[in-house]
């Protein structure tokens, strides 16, 4: 296959773990018989740097003639770096924002998986953690409470809020068909979020994803409260494969399950759009604290390149081989400073890339 990929390494530490996951890639596509062709593309403060802007009209077109986006992460230092003396919307952070807006991507995918050779980065109880958990937390991105109307106004001589909370059936149809779609390549199981007892954007929700789901025999799903289900990511994770929900709870849901992870450098992440077409990145941010210092962990960028096979291009056994020598690497104790313990083997940035390439 000829995968077609737009590459924007970004700032800080992008370009030193995007590096890593192209070691990856190249490796994957040589032992199986693809040809990736790679674009580079400059965002975010790479791009003020040369353009003067954080995202131009013609990254954004590359972007959408590639299949799919590999990208690292953008922004520096708030406090000392000149790109944050622009006006907001000129600042690198603008530059994600516009491109995720421009490529349409609806749905957020993020992994949480403890490797049992992390445990003990798990703040959780030991009974807990010792099960382990690998789930998906898909979250709705473009529509809900950050994209209603909202306004500030007196009334009666009272300060006065309204956000509002707006999905229609279309954009819950979507998000759900992705997440039945993804638990299918997964342990077959969507446990779909919602506060259906209260509210009316809710209900619509756990109705639309029941008639959905009328199409999916073969995926078991199941509806759980907001409220519990944040009690019971920290009671016990290792239920979940799948969570489905809007976007204000996936935004607290994914953040509270990256943490039961532990480790930021682990985490991958993937957003969508109603074709194969996805950008893939790590969770974390350009890091500008540990930059150009070869100690960053590579390995959320390597697993989001894995997810950009599975997602993208349905190539699951070459996702599956990135990840299996991500597992083996971790197994034979090498570690990056960030998820170091005694007795493991402390490995650079670029030396934690080359390990991982040598074992797929
Ligand atoms: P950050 O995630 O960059 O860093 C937080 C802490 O985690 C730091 O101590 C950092 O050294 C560490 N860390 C992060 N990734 C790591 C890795 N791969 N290996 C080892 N340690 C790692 O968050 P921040 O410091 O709040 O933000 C820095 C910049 O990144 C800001 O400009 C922010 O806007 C930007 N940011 C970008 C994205 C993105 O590109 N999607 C996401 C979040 C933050």
């Amino acid at each position: 296959m000829k995968l077609k990929l737009a590459v924007i390494p970004g700032d800080g530490i992008g370009p030193e773990i995007v590096r890593e996951a192209r070691k990856a890639l190249d490796k994957t596509a040589e032992k199986f018989g693809h040809e990736i062709e790679y674009t580079e593309l400059l965002m975010g403060g790479a791009s003020i740097d040369v353009h003067g802007v954080p995202l131009t009209d013609e990254t954004i077109q590359a972007a959408k003639s590639s299949d799919a986006v590999l990208m690292g992460s953008i922004g520096g230092n708030a406090a000392t770096s000149p790109w944050y003396q622009l006006p907001p919307d000129r600042r690198p952070e603008a530059g994600l924002l516009k491109l995720r807006k421009s490529l349409g991507l609806f749905a957020n995918l993020r992994p949480a998986i403890l490797y049992k050779e992390l445990r003990h980065a798990c703040p959780l109880r030991e009974e807990i953690s010792e099960k382990g958990f690998d789930m998906m937390i898909m979250r709705e991105l473009t529509g809900g409470l950050y994209f209603g109307e909202r306004r500030t106004e007196e009334i009666d001589g009272v300060l006065t809020a309204v956000d509002t909370l707006v999905y229609n059936e279309n954009e819950i149809r979507r998000i759900a068909k992705k997440a039945f779609d993804i638990a299918g390549k997964r342990r077959g199981k969507v446990c779909s979020v919602d506060k259906a007892n209260v509210l009316d954007s809710s209900r619509l929700w756990r109705k639309t994803v029941e008639e959905v789901a009328k199409d999916y025999p073969d995926i078991e799903l199941s509806h759980m409260l907001v409220d519990n289900c944040a009690m019971q990511l920290v009671k016990a994770p290792s239920q979940f494969d799948v969570i489905l929900t809007e976007n204000m709870f996936g935004d607290i849901l994914s953040d509270e399950a990256s943490m039961v992870t532990g480790s930021i450098g682990m985490l991958a992440s993937a957003s969508l759009n109603d074709t194969k077409f996805g950008l893939y990145e790590p969770s974390g941010g350009s890091a500008p604290d540990i930059a150009g210092q070869d100690i960053a962990n590579p390995i959320a960028t390597v697993l989001s390149a894995a997810m950009l096979l599975r997602y993208s291009f349905d190539l699951d056994r070459e996702a599956d081989a990135i990840e299996a020598a991500v597992q083996q690497v971790l197994t034979e104790g090498y570690r990056t400073g960030d998820i170091m313990s005694e007795g493991c083997t402390k490995v650079g940035t670029a030396e934690m890339g080359d390990l991982i390439a040598a074992r797929i």
